[in-house]
């Protein structure tokens, strides 16, 4: 390894990080994380943060899961990679299907089709919703809906639906007949609507207006993260999922669940669908699937749509996958996560330390008038809205947030900025001390806005 000075004048030469521009990254370099253990990380001057993003909203089990790592290591040995396409397998991909499969079975799941990440997972169930459609003989159906403020990736298919425009406005143009219905965003949205389960039956409203206008049977899928994340941690009201399924039923829609973030526990359930009670036609996973120690997705096929595939001629085929679908090595790290995931019930843990860390948080907005919202309350996912003006709403600019980033991080907790949101994510393992780190971390943070 190069020594600190080599690392720290190359670190945004060569290196292009991502989500970010190449210019900034010159002025402010990323911060290089050379090392961690439990849910803390460490930088390359050897300041040691507790670690309020999971790295990515993804290591689940913290980083000093043992298990996973060594089971990572003898795979390496055994096997290091191996393709899956039809005609060949290998062990530890049968068996990690097998068990993500009893995972997910409560929520009616029976197929598991691997790839290398989310952005490749909703690629992969946007393409079996045409596919599935062509086979039951409505090849019309293929446009698909989604939600403002959504996150789905960002290959073409996922930033076609995702409903930011930071990833959109730029690449255009996208897949064409993509739809972007209301986020269930009671602090802003186009109805001034406040209450949540009001704003659940207006967004309904609003879907089925664009189902009735462009035709349902030309709308493959509708695709919708339980509670969005990177869009600002947007928790609905508990109708609105279980509204959304109704209507897709109704109109012979899908519905895939974006679980890339709410999948395997963060929610305090161990998914975001069966957190309100939905079961949905197929689900993306990735991040907490291997806690983030090796690239692996998932996409979860239901009963309903494997059948058609199951039962049909030669059309189906899947032609679609990728060389690192089912990496022995990937699946041997899948294997170990969801043992040590269900070993130590992460999902409980999520589901207390994310209220101490949800009232916490709102305890600091009666303190600091920054805070225009708080979103969170189910498992360890936090959003806090920062405004300049509560009263306006105004969203805080962009310099005042990196001040509270930076006076947060070295007060002890590393967060992450989503325009004026500041959004976590730890590590379900956390502890009670640790959390109490990042909310006094923060408290630091606001007071320096
Ligand atoms: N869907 C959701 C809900 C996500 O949060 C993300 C990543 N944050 C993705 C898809 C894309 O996953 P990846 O970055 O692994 O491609």
């Amino acid at each position: 390894m190069k020594d600190e000075n080599f690392l720290k004048e190359n670190n945004a030469l060569q290196l292009w990080h991502p989500m970010g521009h190449p210019g900034d990254a010159q002025v402010t370099p990323p911060k290089i994380i050379k090392g961690a253990a439990g849910s803390s990380i460490t930088d390359i001057d050897g300041h040691s943060v507790v670690d309020a993003v999971g790295g990515l909203w993804c290591v689940n089990l913290g980083y000093s899961n043992d298990k996973v790592k060594q089971s990572i290591a003898d795979q390496l040995y055994e096997l290091p990679y191996y393709s899956a396409f039809a005609g060949t397998s290998n062990p530890p991909a049968i068996e990690a299907a097998y068990k993500v499969q009893e995972f997910f079975a409560p929520d009616g799941i029976e197929r598991v089709f691997f790839t290398s990440g989310g952005s490749d997972t909703v690629e992969t169930c946007l393409r079996l919703a045409r596919q599935y459609h062509r086979l039951r003989g409505e090849p019309t159906r293929t446009k698909f809906l989604s939600l403002k403020k959504g996150y789905h990736g960002t290959h073409f298919g996922g930033a076609s639906v995702n409903g930011n425009n930071r990833f959109r406005i730029g690449y255009e143009p996208l897949l064409p007949g993509c739809f972007h219905l209301p986020a269930p965003y009671t602090y802003r949205n186009p109805f001034n609507e406040t209450d949540p389960a009001q704003l659940a039956q207006l967004i309904a409203q609003a879907m089925e207006d664009e189902i009735q206008f462009q035709g349902a049977n030309t709308i493959a899928a509708f695709i919708m993260e339980p509670i969005q994340g990177a869009g600002g941690v947007i928790v609905p009201d508990a109708t609105f999922m279980p509204l959304m399924r109704e209507i897709c039923d109704r109109h012979g829609i899908l519905l895939i669940s974006d679980e890339v973030i709410t999948g395997f526990g963060r929610t305090g359930d161990w998914s975001g669908a069966r957190h309100w009670g939905v079961k949905p036609d197929m689900m993306c996973t990735a991040k907490g699937i291997t806690s983030g120690y090796f690239p692996v997705g998932a996409a979860l096929i239901s009963g309903k749509v494997a059948e058609v595939f199951e039962t049909s001629g030669a059309e189906g085929a899947i032609y679609h996958g990728y060389t690192y679908s089912a990496h022995p090595v990937g699946a041997a790290a899948v294997i170990a996560c969801l043992e040590e995931t269900l070993r130590l019930d992460t999902k409980t843990n999520a589901a207390a330390l994310g209220t101490q860390l949800h009232e916490g948080v709102l305890k600091l907005a009666e303190k600091h008038d920054i805070i225009g919202d708080v979103r969170g309350g189910h498992g360890l996912m936090t959003g806090i809205e920062i405004v300049s003006n509560r009263d306006a709403k105004t969203p805080m600019d962009n310099d005042t947030m990196k001040r509270i980033h930076q006076t947060a991080y070295e007060a002890g907790a590393m967060v992450r900025l989503g325009a004026h949101n500041v959004l976590m994510s730890p590590p379900l393992t956390i502890t009670a001390g640790e959390v109490n780190t990042i909310l006094a971390a923060l408290d630091a943070g606001f007071a320096a806005a």
